[in-house]
């Protein structure tokens, strides 16, 4: 991984944060996505690495695309490119759901990423190799009570990981998607719209996966031989046994 350079986004928080450190210790170079710039300013603070910030909202498509036209010549040329922003947006059955909620998830898990891949694939195209790992998550293997526009958005980016692979293959491009159970980051509070103690019970017991287990698994997944392309991997705590069984310690 030495001097590649590896775009994520997401990196503010969570499972990119984790990600951007872990990719630090290998040598990569980072472009780092996310909305709060304060928040990107202090993990570049903690790298040893040379990096790049990028501040747009994935789900502003001009944006997206005027941000990668302003790196230079040299860090346009991304070797990885980690799709992680996304989140879910409330917990409801889908006749109290809330439309923003729908729109904030699909808007942002699914055409936002697929807005920064669009926007990242002309090199990759163009150089006949790259890899790309999309953040799915359980949620899009499997349906759970109350979490429809939350599932429907990773079906959809299992759906497009899948393609893009077919699509890619022509030019050794890797392409391939974790799909995380539960882990402990402010995913919940986001869901929660900032209810911290709603938020906290959903880890409760539950020895859920950290930011940096899965940063690990990320790490794997971009470290195997050139030829190898781990294409799904699905990671879960051991007391998770799929979307919905969860043996939480008493
Ligand atoms: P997190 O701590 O809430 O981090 C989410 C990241 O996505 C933040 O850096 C956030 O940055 C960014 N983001 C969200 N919406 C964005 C937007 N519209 N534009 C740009 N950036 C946006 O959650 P996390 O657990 O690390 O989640 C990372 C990924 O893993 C997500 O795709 C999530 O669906 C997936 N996942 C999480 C879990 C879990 O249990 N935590 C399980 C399976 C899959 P800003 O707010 O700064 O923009």
């Amino acid at each position: 991984m030495k001097d590649q350079i590896v775009c994520i986004t997401g990196a503010s928080s969570g499972i990119g944060w984790a990600t951007a450190k872990a990719l630090n210790d290998l040598g990569a170079r980072l472009i780092l996505c996310g909305r709060r710039e304060e928040k990107l300013k202090q993990l570049g603070e903690q790298l040893q690495v040379e990096y790049q910030l990028l501040v747009f909202d994935v789900r502003d498509r001009k944006a997206v695309f005027d941000a990668f036209k302003s790196l230079s010549e040299t860090w346009r040329k991304i070797d990885v490119l980690i799709n992680n922003a996304g989140n879910a947006h409330g917990l409801d059955p889908v006749h109290t759901a809330d439309v923003d909620d729908w729109d904030a998830m699909i808007d942002g898990n699914v055409k936002g990423l697929m807005y920064v891949t669009k926007a990242v694939l002309p090199h990759m195209v163009k150089s006949k190799k790259g890899h790309i790992i999309n953040l799915g998550s359980i949620a899009g293997k499997e349906v759970y009570p109350n979490g429809s526009g939350y599932c429907s958005s990773k079906f959809a980016v299992d759906a497009f990981t899948t393609g893009l692979r077919i699509d890619l293959n022509p030019y050794g491009i890797r392409v391939g998607a974790i799909h995380p159970g539960l882990v402990q980051t402010e995913f919940s509070e986001v869901r929660f719209k900032g209810d911290q103690a709603r938020a906290a019970k959903v880890y409760e017991g539950a020895d859920a996966l950290t930011a940096e287990e899965v940063a690990e698994a990320i790490r794997y997944m971009l470290t195997v031989p050139e030829k190898v392309n781990v294409a799904d991997l699905v990671l879960l705590p051991t007391r998770q046994a799929n979307a919905y069984v969860l043996n939480r310690k008493t």
